[in-house]
């Protein structure tokens, strides 16, 4: 696999295999006019008869035989614009004056322009995803290829683009500079800077669509990913390299999550990089700033393409960030990426298929929007050791409307992640934040990539929250409740109460450790609800003062025992006594 667009194969086409002595010129000419170090290849074609055909990226040396006669023709064609002679004498001096003209390069010519859009008539052996130069310096990306014209996707202002203009092909895919310098940088899709720093040095281009990384390059995931979140750490669990989807209707702390994750890296080493899509110039601003406040923005890449960026910039935004990630992956880093969102990606995608010409399918999606996203987030892996052993997890967002997960774009990126964070707007106006549906939520492979220490703490929580939650809308309707329920029932909202998290206030390992002994050891049964986290707070500062040891008890990568799971224990109701914060339950 080769990494840098930059790097050229010369293909020669030939219906039999040339000698050696004649292969031997080409390699020493092709290296001698585009560089030692491009590839050379010779393609059998049986239908090109006699002569040869070569090809080096956008150039073509056509020779033959019938390459050679429609030149002639051409030629012939503009001698008789050019002289009024019969025909006899034209062909004489028509054959005197035509010396082959070995380099063609392929010229178009733009047949219609509009909507960020170009039809192009007249390059044909341009390929699909092939940056096209236009006659105003403004670049386009092939996405259409038609018997007679192909459709491209222009990237800067349209209405330089004027119909009957020249386009040439470039022999090169869509492509973008990365390199070190980019950590801490604000950028848009095509990698330029937008923060007002500066240029960006780069050490090399990378193609922003790339195959994803075989099986073989891959290895387990079995690191974890902390997020900070109680919720999403203790019962769904994300891995280094692993795709989990948040999915919520708009305003429901999805980009909060996503932003408290990032949050969580500092000081862990990993490279993080949000992808805005589609988003309010002022929103990504705000962003950036609440980033660089907290010095996150250390070791944070924005790309950005805006709501009122082209939806081309908006569609190619997300492999461009991950191409930037792909960089670090494979010098052996951990890198967390987020798209934010992907159902803006959809539409703005759907907008370029619709005026592309492409025929609607579901939702008026074109049929292969399923392959845009899949192939975007199998990118996402935990590289083999082999490899460098990097990891590349992806944070992809989708907006729901009414909570409806069946929608067509939320049921593909379902399908193709490995799990999800499902957000509800109930939960979120109860003042339950994380707004976590635990019954909806899933992440596949998560327990693989949680810390031992965490995971013999867990223990039943969810199976708790799940009765919970059955128990709730049982007895919703009868007042009365026996005391064994009522216990269950303040268990479980207590349980609800602990999960409650601001946002940037990330809890390590260790605290979500401690905090999730002390509740399953029903010591928070007669806080009142409202002072659960004034008690949290309280105790993780109490045990700090009081008990640091018990740092070195809990060892993250090893079961918590039970005797220092009742030390936690009695420490926590040592606490609840001395600071007051038994009471009596008023709900
Ligand atoms: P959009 O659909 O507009 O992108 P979103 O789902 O990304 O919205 P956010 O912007 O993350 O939602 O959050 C919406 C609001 O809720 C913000 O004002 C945010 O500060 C607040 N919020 C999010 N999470 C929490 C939390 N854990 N605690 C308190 N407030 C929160
Ligand atoms: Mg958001």
């Amino acid at each position: 696999m080769t990494n840098n667009s930059e790097k050229r194969t010369a293909k020669l086409f030939s219906a039999t295999a040339p000698k050696k002595e004649y292969l031997d010129r080409f390699v020493a000419f092709v290296r001698g006019k585009y560089g030692e170090d491009t590839a050379f290849v010779w393609v059998k074609d049986e239908t090109l008869g006699k002569g040869f055909r070569l090809e080096v990226g956008a150039h073509i040396y056509d020779w033959t035989e019938k390459g050679l006669l429609s030149q002639f023709e051409a030629h012939i064609r503009e001698m008789r614009h050019t002289s009024d002679s019969s025909i006899i004498p034209l062909l004489r001096d028509s054959v005197q004056s035509w010396t082959p003209q070995i380099l063609a390069e392929e010229i178009g010519e733009v047949l219609t322009v509009g909507d960020g859009i170009a039809t192009v008539a007249g390059l044909e052996h341009a390929t699909y995803g092939e940056i096209l130069l236009f006659d105003s310096g403004i670049r386009g990306m092939v996405q259409q290829l038609d018997r007679d014209k192909i459709g491209c996707i222009l990237f800067g202002d349209s209405e330089l683009v004027v119909q009957g203009s020249e386009v040439k092909r470039t022999g090169k895919t869509a492509g973008m500079p990365v390199g070190d310098a980019f950590v801490g940088r604000v950028i848009d899709a095509l990698g330029n800077a937008i923060d007002g720093r500066g240029a960006i040095p780069f050490t090399e281009y990378r193609p922003i669509e790339n195959p994803a990384p075989s099986i073989i390059d891959r290895q387990s995931v079995n690191e974890p990913m902390e997020t900070g979140i109680l919720t999403i750490d203790s019962m769904f669990p994300i891995g280094k390299g692993q795709r989990e989807l948040i999915i919520g209707d708009r305003q429901t702390g999805k980009t909060a999550i996503a932003v408290d994750a990032i949050l969580n890296q500092k000081g862990k080493n990993v490279i993080c990089i949000y992808v805005a899509i589609g988003q309010k110039a002022s929103s990504v601003s705000q962003l950036v700033e609440n980033l660089t406040m907290r010095g996150a923005m250390d070791y944070t890449i924005v790309v950005t393409a805006g709501a009122s960026d082209s939806a081309s910039l908006q569609y190619i935004a997300p492999y461009a960030g991950c191409a930037l990630g792909e960089y670090f992956m494979e010098k052996g880093r951990d890198v967390l990426i987020v798209y934010d969102d992907l159902s803006k990606h959809a539409v703005a995608y759907r907008a370029l298929s619709l005026l592309l010409e492409r025929s609607p399918g579901r939702e008026a999606y074109p049929g292969d929007v399923f392959y845009l996203h899949s192939r975007l987030l199998e990118r996402a892996a935990h590289l083999s050791d082999a490899r460098g052993g990097g990891s590349m997890t992806a944070l992809p967002i989708v907006e729901t409307q009414a909570g409806d997960v069946s929608a067509y774009i939320p049921t593909n990126i379902i399908s193709i992640t490995d799990g999800q964070i499902f957000l509800e707007s109930g939960l979120f106006f109860s003042g339950q934040r994380p707004a976590v549906n635990v019954g909806l939520s899933v992440s596949r492979v998560g327990s693989a990539a949680q810390t031992k220490a965490l995971k013999s703490a867990v223990g039943t929580l969810r199976l708790d929250l799940s009765q919970y939650r059955e128990m709730e809308v049982f007895t919703q309707f009868s007042s009365d409740l026996d005391e064994n329920t009522q216990n269950k029932l303040t268990y479980g909202k207590g349980l609800m109460y602990l999960l409650r998290q601001s946002r940037y206030e990330p809890l390590s390992q260790f605290e979500q450790t401690v905090l999730l002994v002390v509740a399953l050891g029903r010591v928070l049964q007669d806080i009142p609800f409202e002072r659960i986290d004034a008690f949290r707070r309280g105790f993780l500062a109490h045990i700090e003062r009081t008990a640091p040891e018990l740092h070195a008890l809990v060892k993250l990568n090893a079961k918590v025992d039970a005797d220092v799971k009742e030390q936690i224990i009695d420490l926590a109701k040592q606490y609840k006594e001395n600071a007051g914060f038994s009471g009596d339950i008023d709900g």
